[in-house]
């Protein structure tokens, strides 16, 4: 049984079920962002975009699923591991309007892989060039912690996201080691081998994982979160997430 949402009329409630119908990324987004199928997510996103943050008060939050987010023709894709409260959770856009996706996007657009360094809001013109930025979990948890529950539960929608991707997808980047550990699952899950030993997260680490269809294999890239604690304190610097969306363009080919 679906939960109850305040704020979603048409439930979703099962992505196990649902996901595999979506026959393309927009359909998919729809239906990801219509999902109530995490009891403890769906009262954290509504609780939050209920009470919001000081700063925001005037603004109306989004508070639901946050779907993925860039062009159907990926290459590249982004991986972290869930939308900031209010952050995505309250633009409905992931990684917008808050200080860790103002450094991702100042890097994807000085790489040339984005149409402007800014991401305030839906509609605010943002385009993205052959990247697609998701996560294996689509809700905004408490303390940023999902549990391993709701990151398996969460885990269909990224599972066909990625076979939709397919024809064209060459590279993931994977923003820190809880989106790393979450991701390597859902790849097997999908068309690619992962490797025994499962390769470890590391900055700009690399793994190539054979695929299981026959076609190309896929490239990850380990990078350091964008987060306010690495970034603040110059572990992860805008020159080193540079050299990752270098090495990333490289990988899958895109000029
Ligand atoms: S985390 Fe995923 S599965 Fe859980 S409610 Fe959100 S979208 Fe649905």
């Amino acid at each position: 049984m679906p939960t109850t949402s305040k704020l979603i009329t048409d439930p979703v409630g099962d992505p196990a079920t649902a996901a595999p119908t979506a026959a393309g990324l927009t359909e998919l987004d729809g239906l990801i962002a219509r999902c109530t199928a995490c009891p403890r997510l769906v009262a954290w996103r509504e609780e939050v975009a209920e009470v919001k943050r000081a700063a925001f008060r005037d603004e109306e939050y989004w508070g639901r699923p946050v779907p993925g987010f860039g062009p159907p023709d990926a290459a590249i894709g982004i991986v972290g591991l869930a939308p900031a409260a209010h952050g995505g959770n309250r633009t409905g856009r992931i990684f917008t309007g808050d200080r860790s996706g103002d450094v991702l996007f100042q890097a994807l657009h000085d790489v040339g892989l984005a149409s402007q360094a800014e991401a305030r809001h839906l509609g605010d013109g943002l385009e993205l060039y052959r990247t697609r930025i998701t996560a294996p979990v689509h809700c905004a948890p408490p303390a940023n912690k999902p549990t391993p529950a709701e990151r398996d539960t969460c885990r269909p929608w990224l599972v066909q996201e990625l076979d939709l991707l397919r024809p064209t997808l060459r590279v993931v980047v994977v923003l820190g080691a809880f989106g790393w550990q979450a991701l390597l699952p859902v790849l097997a899950d999908a068309v690619w081998q992962v490797p025994r030993p499962r390769p470890k997260f590391g900055h700009d680490v690399r793994a190539e994982l054979p695929a299981t269809d026959g076609g190309a294999p896929l490239h990850l890239l380990g990078c350091y979160h964008v987060s306010q604690q690495n970034t603040f304190t110059g572990k992860l610097t805008p020159a080193m997430l540079r050299q990752v969306l270098e090495h990333a363009k490289q990988l899958a080919g895109v000029g």
